[in-house]
């Protein structure tokens, strides 16, 4: 399992989220943040801060939003390791499913 953002991220993306992680798993696209799958460790601290309740865990995503969960994990493929947000500028990425 790992935890997913949703759209109401889409064009906020306040960073909340990214000061509680405490992985440095959460990575910011040009419109929206990203989960790394295989970087979060489920511990549910970015969930609890969001203030606009864009983030799920995968199993708990509402249907409207399931495909997100194929494109947060489409967003990092491809890049192998990245060492965390900090190290890595994927601002110029991103992977939205249609329509967005
Ligand atoms: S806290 Fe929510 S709105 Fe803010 S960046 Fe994270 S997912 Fe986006
Ligand atoms: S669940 Fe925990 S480890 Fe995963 S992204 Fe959120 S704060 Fe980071």
């Amino acid at each position: 399992m790992a935890y997913v953002i949703g759209s109401p991220c889409l064009d906020v993306k306040e960073r909340s989220c990214v000061d509680v992680c405490p992985v440095d798993c959460i990575y910011e696209g040009a419109r929206k943040m990203y989960i790394h799958p295989a970087e979060c460790i489920d511990c549910g601290a970015c969930e609890a801060v969001c203030p606009v309740e864009a983030i799920h865990l995968d199993v708990e995503v509402p249907e409207p939003e399931t495909a997100h969960i194929a494109a947060n994990a489409a967003f990092f493929a491809g890049l192998g390791p990245l060492g965390g947000a900090r190290s890595a500028d994927l601002t110029d990425r991103d992977c939205l499913p249609e329509p967005a």
